[in-house]
């Protein structure tokens, strides 16, 4: 029945260690989706399972890219992974998809992914570099919003209407993509909504396999906040500064050597190294003093600590928004479930007993129970977002504007209950009343040239 088990959740939750856990009970094999990683040679900085801990398990894409090499791309991940799921199936055994670069794990999940499958994204830039680049490139992307909403309605007047006249970023957005693409906004939404009818009347839904099941490891804020914490100190008693400092050396004599590395992607911008980056710089001037020093070395370990807890941050917000929109415009919401590992002692009984009995469930054909059910934290959690998502108008909502009183709506409702408003209705008597009187003084006023004119005929 070819199942994937994918796990996903901030860093420090022990996402590798379940990952591990399942392959070991379902003769699994497992595939790294950290992009981070992916990079030889520093397990310390970048988090990896020591391999002790691994279970004899085989780990793919685990170390496999050296530091000079660049970082991959999405469409290379994509397509290495699904390469992988395809063998380690054809050897009888189980793939399980572990990481926190959660854009990666989205593209192998999900058919078709916003710009769709392997056209733009293959070596796209990526999504992190895009918004920086794109207004280099198109200046006029940084116009007040009734340029860019011009420039829309000239290229793409479906989506301009969809759009409110001020809301500068969605307007933005799709000019955005009409230049990156060449294509409209409005016929790359059409298409996608017509492989997603498509998808949907052929029951498949928007997931690329039918049996997948997505644990999100996930715990009590304060309590990741305080674990992350002490994983950073834990990094530094592992050796974080050797393996930065090597990095550091690295990248002098590449330097001395006249190569310039590109600081700004890749293994170069992981937490751990980019804070660490100014001690390095310090050591090497004789002039700073060893308190100096000192000072300067606590601030950066303050500021690993910072950025580590703002990651951890955008992880969740990445699942969230991105994982939890995408699985419910494929109605698989009910595929994602939350395991609290708060009560770390608990682990067996939080996480590895319930993960393990719904991965048994739908091997045996069975419906799994709702996700909302294992704990508090899934109930509280995706509760919030199953509301949500209720409450939420539909992305196609049209805007209307009524010229009498200058204001746009969004979506037909919005726009009924305007109609019947106080201020409408009185924006609407006073335009009557307006255009009675203009209507009389352009009367007289015409009554008054024609008057002569009249007279003059009649003689
Ligand atoms: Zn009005």
């Amino acid at each position: 029945m070819d199942p994937l088990i994918a796990v996903v959740g901030a860093t420090g939750t022990g996402k590798s260690k379940l990952a591990v856990d399942l392959a070991s009970r379902f003769n699994g094999e497992i595939i790294n989706g950290d992009a981070m990683q992916m990079y030889r040679g520093l397990p310390i900085i970048t988090n990896q399972i020591p391999v002790d801990e691994r279970n004899g398990i085989p780990h793919h894409l685990l170390s496999c890219v050296d530091l000079d090499e660049e970082a991959w791309r999405i469409g290379k991940f994509k397509k290495e992974t699904l390469r992988l799921i395809e063998e380690i199936r054809a050897r009888g055994k189980t793939p399980v998809l572990v990481g926190g670069t959660h854009y990666y794990t989205q593209a192998v999940l999900f058919k078709d992914q916003l710009v769709g499958e392997g056209s733009e994204d293959e070596d796209g830039p990526e999504p992190s570099t895009e918004l920086v680049s794109t207004s280099e490139k198109w200046p006029i992307l940084d116009s007040p919003p009734e340029v860019l909403m011009e420039k829309l309605t000239e290229v793409d007047p479906v989506m301009a209407q969809r759009w409110h006249p001020k809301d500068a970023r969605k307007i933005r957005r799709s000019l955005e993509i009409y230049f990156q693409t060449g294509r409209r906004a409005s016929e790359i939404y059409a298409e996608q909504q017509m492989m997603k009818n498509e998808a949907v009347s052929k029951n498949e839904g928007l997931l690329r396999f039918d049996n997948t099941l997505i644990f999100w490891v996930h715990a009590e804020k304060e309590i990741l906040n305080s674990r992350l914490n002490a994983r950073v100190g834990d990094m530094l008693k592992q050796g974080l500064m050797s393996e930065a400092q090597a990095m550091s050396d690295y990248l002098r004599d590449k330097r001395s050597e006249g190569i310039d590395v590109d600081l700004t992607r890749g293994v170069w911008v992981s937490i751990g190294f980019k804070e660490l980056a100014p001690y390095f710089e310090a050591l090497q001037q004789p002039e700073k003093s060893e308190k100096e020093l000192e000072e300067l070395r606590l601030t950066c370990i303050e500021s690993i600590r910072n950025a580590t807890r703002q990651y951890g941050r955008s992880q969740i917000k990445w699942i969230r928004n991105k994982l939890w929109k995408s699985l419910s415009d494929a109605g698989m919401t009910h595929r994602l479930y939350l395991l609290d590992s708060s009560d770390v002692g608990n682990w067996k009984t939080c996480i590895t007993e319930p993960s393990e009995k719904l991965v048994q469930t739908m091997l045996d054909g069975e419906p799994t129970p709702d996700p909302k059910s294992l704990s508090e934290l899934a109930k509280t959690v995706l509760g919030a977002k199953e509301e949500q998502t209720r409450e939420k108008p539909e992305s196609t909502t049209k805007c209307f504007t009524c010229e009498i009183c200058r204001k746009t709506m969004a979506g037909e409702e919005q726009w009924k209950i305007h109609l019947t408003s106080y201020g409408h209705k009185r924006g609407l008597k006073s335009a009557a009343k307006k255009a009675e009187r203009d209507a009389y003084f352009r009367k007289t006023e015409l009554e008054s040239q024609e008057a002569p004119e009249s007279e003059a005929s009649k003689v």
